[in-house]
């Protein structure tokens, strides 16, 4: 060979390098969105190829389930039930239907604590408006008879959804942003994305490993302080990690902090001695509705829970500052 050949042999040998490292780097790059749905600031990373596109999908699929459950929107699928009277079956699509029917048996495992039918009694305190106000007695005794998932009736095959009682409205509010993130997460996942970290106003979900090969590390909020200032960090591959918490969003009045997690037994704020619940598990919306479950039941609550479902962690920090795991 001559020298000349040599070095163009040489040549060829280092595109070949830079060629395929720039590819393995364009195929690790990482991409982040940030948007706003649900009520709630989104943030989807995402590494590998096709991690932008699958990124604008995954945000696609967040918005049409907003759109289809959002309980105080006048257009969705969710409200059109809602209007509907006593003793009349409705025919919901299989999508509704299916998480209507989640919802009911989640209720049923925690003893009522998560139920969907506290729209009635959220609406009077109106938590998530400009204008939240303490309800009276009278008004929150009203309201509760409204309630109970034991009043919603399923017909699997007509796919219909019936109420026991007059003035019952369904609130998903507790479970549709867990929903939402198992959703995107599939899609992402069909769009070959191995590694995406996807937050959905802490509903949490992890796709695989970081890209560096490592878990995903989840700080837990410490309520009341600087956003990152964490009591707790845990470590997650594809898997759910969602907290509730009465930090988020409150009101007070005369002194007294008022939250957005009822006590379906009782209709006020639950009362049950945990900041903040998280539930580690790879069903996002089971996840998302046990962590609110989990606030209302308390500590004791908290341990039945983690028995009596598969592969479920839950995390809770106490009032007087202890850290529970179950
Ligand atoms: P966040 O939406 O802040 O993440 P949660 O997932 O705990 O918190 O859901 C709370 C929302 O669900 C409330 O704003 C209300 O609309 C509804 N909700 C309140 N209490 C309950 C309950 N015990 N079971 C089911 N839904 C509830
Ligand atoms: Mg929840």
């Amino acid at each position: 060979m001559t020298r000349r050949n040599i070095m163009a042999l040489m040549a060829l040998i280092a595109m070949a390098v830079i060629f395929t490292a720039s590819a393995y780097f364009y195929r690790m790059r990482t991409f982040r969105r940030t948007d706003y749905a649900l009520n709630t600031v989104i943030t989807i990373t995402a590494s590998g190829k096709g991690a932008e596109e699958a990124e604008r999908a995954a945000i696609g699929e967040i918005r049409r389930i907003d759109a289809a459950f959002n309980a105080h929107s006048q257009t969705s699928e969710l409200a059109k039930l809602n209007g509907s009277p006593s003793g009349e079956w409705v025919h919901v699509s299989d999508e509704l239907f299916a998480l209507i029917e989640k919802a009911l048996k989640i209720s049923a495992k925690t003893d009522g604590a998560f139920d969907i039918t506290l729209k009635p009694v959220s609406d009077l305190w109106a938590i998530n408006t400009e204008n939240p106000r303490v309800p009276s007695d009278d008004e929150i005794a009203n309201a509760l008879g409204k309630t109970g998932y034991k009043n919603i009736a399923l017909d699997r095959d007509k796919c219909a959804v019936m109420f026991k009682k007059d003035g019952m409205e369904l609130d998903l509010g507790a479970i549709a942003k867990g929903y939402a993130a198992d959703r995107a997460a599939a899609i992402m996942r069909k769009n070959g994305i191995r590694s995406a970290l996807l937050d959905l106003g802490g509903n949490v979900f992890a796709i695989g490993k970081r890209a560096d090969g490592k878990k995903w590390c989840i700080g837990l909020q410490t309520p009341y302080k600087q956003r990152g200032q964490y009591f707790k960090k845990i470590y997650i591959e594809d898997s759910a990690a969602v907290t509730s918490g009465a930090y988020e969003r409150y009101f007070t009045e005369n002194g007294k902090m008022y939250h957005h997690i009822l006590d379906p037994k009782t209709g006020m704020p639950s009362e049950s001695k945990i900041k903040s619940a998280t539930v580690v598990c790879p069903d996002s919306a089971l996840a998302d509705a046990l962590s609110t479950a989990v606030f209302v039941s308390g500590e004791d609550g908290a341990e039945k829970i983690a028995k009596s479902f598969k592969n479920v962690k839950i995390t809770v920090l106490l009032n007087d500052g202890r850290v529970m795991e179950y």
